[in-house]
């Protein structure tokens, strides 16, 4: 790993946490302290490396990210499938669903706002509408977290015009400004 990738993925990993920062206030119901420590993990041996190579260097050691990327999702649960058994494991009594298990609503609101901040690092925009068409439907979510992100997603001025699961960004009032 040369110097240019570590210093790369250092400004970047840092722009991407003030990012989440100011989204996660935008999306609220996050403890500050989990906002502050949003992908720490990345700063470990685990993952470091790995992130510079693929994100800021040759991609030239594609299983040793998918170690990282595994590592990252095992040691973060604001993503979904840090909440999936991948042998669908749903014993009688629990409220797992086929191996899906509910997100405790702080790590689904942080999910959201690191969304957002991706959107604002990849688009400049805060609207992450064409992004959340395209993924919403694949993620393998609880039925209680599907509802609560909905109502999430709707207090951020995401709505569906006509009924369909399409989302649009109608309502900007949340948003510090019109990007
Ligand atoms: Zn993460």
């Amino acid at each position: 790993m040369s110097t240019t990738e570590i210093k790369a993925f250092f400004e970047s990993l840092h722009q991407h946490k003030k990012y989440v920062l100011e989204a996660g206030l935008l999306v609220g119901g996050i403890p500050e302290e989990q906002l502050f420590n949003h992908d720490a993990s990345k700063f470990m041996e685990a993952e470091y490396p790995h992130y510079a190579r693929q994100f800021h260097g040759d991609r030239g050691d594609p299983h040793g990210f998918a170690l990282a990327w595994l590592h990252h999702i095992h040691h973060n649960p604001h993503h979904w499938q840090h909440w999936v058994f991948p042998d669908g494991y749903a014993s009688a009594g629990s409220r797992s669903e086929g191996g899906v298990m509910p997100m405790p609503e702080r790590y689904l609101r942080e999910m959201v706002a690191d969304w957002l901040g991706a959107s604002l690092a990849y688009t400049g925009s805060w609207d992450m509408s064409p992004w959340l068409n395209r993924h919403l439907a694949e993620m393998k979510l609880h039925s209680e977290t599907r509802t609560m992100l909905a109502e999430v997603l709707a207090s951020l001025g995401y709505r569906s015009a006509d009924g369909s699961p399409h989302l649009t960004l109608l309502d900007w009032s949340k948003y510090p400004e019109h990007r």
